[in-house]
């Protein structure tokens, strides 16, 4: 059975991370407090090179914009996981399953972060949209991260993800039974529903072994 997985907020704490990678980086430049912030409200969602162009910009940096992206991956690569996200990943490995990351985002920060997790070699495919040119809540993104495992999406599986529209509602209709992360949201109407509803991957992983089972 396919089971994949989103990575930001879901295998690891990508909001916790980027708060602390901003405190560090407004201190280390001796920006007002506020500009902790502005950094984590414009990297809320995703963040580019291209955001490091606009910033150097607005707070007045001599930086390389190219040295302000590379200190973020590797600040934001020190992001930690949850807790037994790691123990349940191998869990489900050991009981046959197969496992893919389905992410957006840009290519060498979410490998970076995943590789800083120690927990890329669970994976039997890694799909990150910048890589494949299509981003979830797109059918492509599915079926492409399905076919980086060496599996198809016709043959069912699950998605696990915190994000409502990117992998619930993009993994239902991509015909995947969804577990929704929900770090304590409730539901948004309008969009597919989860299958389940879970406090974090273990108790999702706990779940999807006994409907199997
Ligand atoms: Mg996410």
């Amino acid at each position: 059975m396919l089971a994949l997985f989103d990575l930001d907020n879901t295998l690891i704490d990508r909001r916790g991370g980027l708060e602390d990678w901003a405190r560090v980086f407004v201190r280390s430049r001796r920006l007002l407090p506020e500009a902790e912030s502005l950094i984590c409200e414009r990297l809320r969602e995703r963040a580019y090179p291209s955001d490091f162009v606009d910033l150097r910009e607005a707070f007045g940096l001599s930086d390389d914009p190219g040295d302000l992206w590379h200190g973020y991956v590797e600040g934001i690569a020190r992001s930690v996981r949850f807790p037994g996200v790691r123990e349940s990943l191998e869990d489900l490995r050991r009981g046959g399953w197969t496992l893919g990351i389905a992410t957006n985002g840009a290519g060498d920060v979410q490998r970076a972060k995943l590789t800083a997790t120690g927990l890329a070699f669970l994976f039997d495919g890694i799909c990150v949209s910048e890589e494949i040119g299509s981003r979830k809540p797109a059918y492509e993104h599915f079926e492409a991260a399905a076919a980086l495992c060496g599996a198809r999406l016709d043959a069912g599986g699950w998605m696990v993800g915190d994000g409502p529209e990117t992998d619930v509602h993009g993994g239902s209709v991509a015909g995947l039974r969804t577990a929704w992360v929900s770090n304590g949201r409730t539901w948004l109407d309008g969009l597919h529903r989860p299958d389940i509803v879970v406090s974090g991957v273990p108790e999702a992983i706990e779940v999807m072994r006994a409907t199997a089972a």
